[in-house]
């Protein structure tokens, strides 16, 4: 897909920007632009080129995330949760999920937080039982949060194993299997239209080939496979919020004026250093989503404590840079025109997703004093 990032930047202007508002204020799903992103190969973009995809990598990935986070929240969640989801799955997933995803028909998103152990997502408590004569197995869980609940075909769905020893098993869970339950709707303070509701499961059956990877396996292939594209992608997702409200402040700041001083707001010194705490923040950000890509390609040492390192800083950047962005712009930023508070509401939703800020800390603090990741 040679002129993948031209076709993106259509989609985003023609169907996903122009909708951004009205997502936001409804909290509908914008199917539109996921549609448009389906019909233009993006949706496929991650897949593999044998299976008819785009063969795009991390990097490809995280463009696509930080573009429609600059334009809505939502659709670069839902986005960044097909494609953390799809890399476990080209890794795994049957043959005939793998041709779907690439073709852009079908939608994925993972299915790990759980209402008893939260955002702890490396410890499911759902069970996995076989079931008749063994070639299915039968789920029950409470899964808290899942992204596109009522519009992904599949869910990338945590357990605790069906026979081995280990911490958790990793299954495919077709969304229309019977016994699976979403509730309502999603009624939150940012990423208003990214349909993420709890789904029960109660005896669902899936077959026992819907297991990704080995049973028990589940935990490493949640920490190798599915969190560096997660991580990386909520980086990626952080650094386009902050790049469109650095932007919009600047615009304001240049446009604005104080007619009695015959100035602008931007010849006002305090503003301008707003504005560059913003530029610094979002170019610090981004330059260690751009690193982190490099390690993970290049399997440099530090990759995995950079994987670790992203999110956190990206997220807490996007904290300080919306909220100077809200103050910078004063009530034109508290009111909806400039789309500053949106952003500021949608990019609070990356500090709480798992690995939450705390759980990054702690987790690259025991990288860096030499400790296990997870345990005393
Ligand atoms: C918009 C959105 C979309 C989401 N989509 C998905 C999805 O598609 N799939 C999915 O699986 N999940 C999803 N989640 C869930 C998310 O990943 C987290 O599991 C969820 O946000 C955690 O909320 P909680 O109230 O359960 O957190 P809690 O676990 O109750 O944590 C609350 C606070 O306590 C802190 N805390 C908890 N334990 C510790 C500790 N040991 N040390 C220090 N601090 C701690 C946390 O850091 C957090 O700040 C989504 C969440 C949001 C907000």
């Amino acid at each position: 897909m040679p002129d993948w990032k031209d076709a993106l930047e259509r989609v985003i202007n023609d169907v996903v920007a122009p909708d951004a508002e009205r997502v936001d204020a409804e909290g509908s799903f914008p199917l539109a632009g996921i549609e448009a992103l389906g019909d233009a190969g993006l949706l496929g973009l991650t897949s593999s080129a044998a299976h008819g995809g785009g063969g795009g990598d991390l990097a490809a990935a995280a463009h696509v995330v930080e573009r429609l986070a600059a334009s809505c929240g939502s659709t670069a969640m839902i986005v960044m949760m097909h494609y953390t989801a799809t890399a476990a799955i080209m890794a795994h997933g049957r043959r005939e999920v793998r041709r779907a995803i690439a073709s852009g028909g079908h939608l994925s998103t993972l299915a790990f937080s759980e209402a008893g152990s939260r955002s702890h997502f490396w410890a499911s408590q759902s069970s996995a039982t076989p079931s008749g004569d063994g070639a299915e197995v039968r789920l029950d869980a409470k899964k808290s949060w899942v992204t596109a609940a009522n519009h992904a075909q599949s869910y990338v769905w945590s357990s605790l194993p069906l026979a081995a020893e280990g911490p958790m098993t990793l299954w495919l869970v077709p969304a229309d299997t019977p016994g699976l339950h979403r509730s309502g709707g999603f009624d939150g303070m940012g990423l208003r239209g990214n349909d993420s509701v709890p789904v029960t499961a109660e005896g669902a059956k899936v077959a026992a080939t819907a297991m990704l990877g080995a049973d028990g396996g589940g935990l490493d292939l949640a920490l190798m496979v599915v969190l560096p594209w997660f991580l990386v992608l909520s980086g990626a997702f952080s650094s386009g919020i902050m790049e469109a409200v650095t932007a919009e402040a600047a615009r304001h700041l240049g446009a604005t004026r104080l007619e009695h001083l015959d100035q602008t707001l931007i010849q006002q010194p305090m503003a301008r250093a707003d504005l560059a705490r913003m530029r610094l923040a979002t170019d610090t950000a981004r330059t260690l989503v751009g690193d982190t890509i490099a390690a993970v390609a290049s399997s440099r040492e530090d990759a995995m404590l950079r994987v670790l390192e992203v999110k956190a800083v990206a997220a807490e950047a996007a904290l300080q840079v919306t909220d100077l962005a809200m103050k910078v712009c004063g009530g034109s930023a508290f009111r909806k025109e400039l789309g500053i508070e949106r952003r500021f509401r949608d990019s609070r939703a990356a500090r709480v997703m798992a690995p939450t800020t705390d759980a990054l800390l702690d987790f690259v603090g025991r990288v860096v004093g030499g400790l296990p990741l997870l345990g005393p």
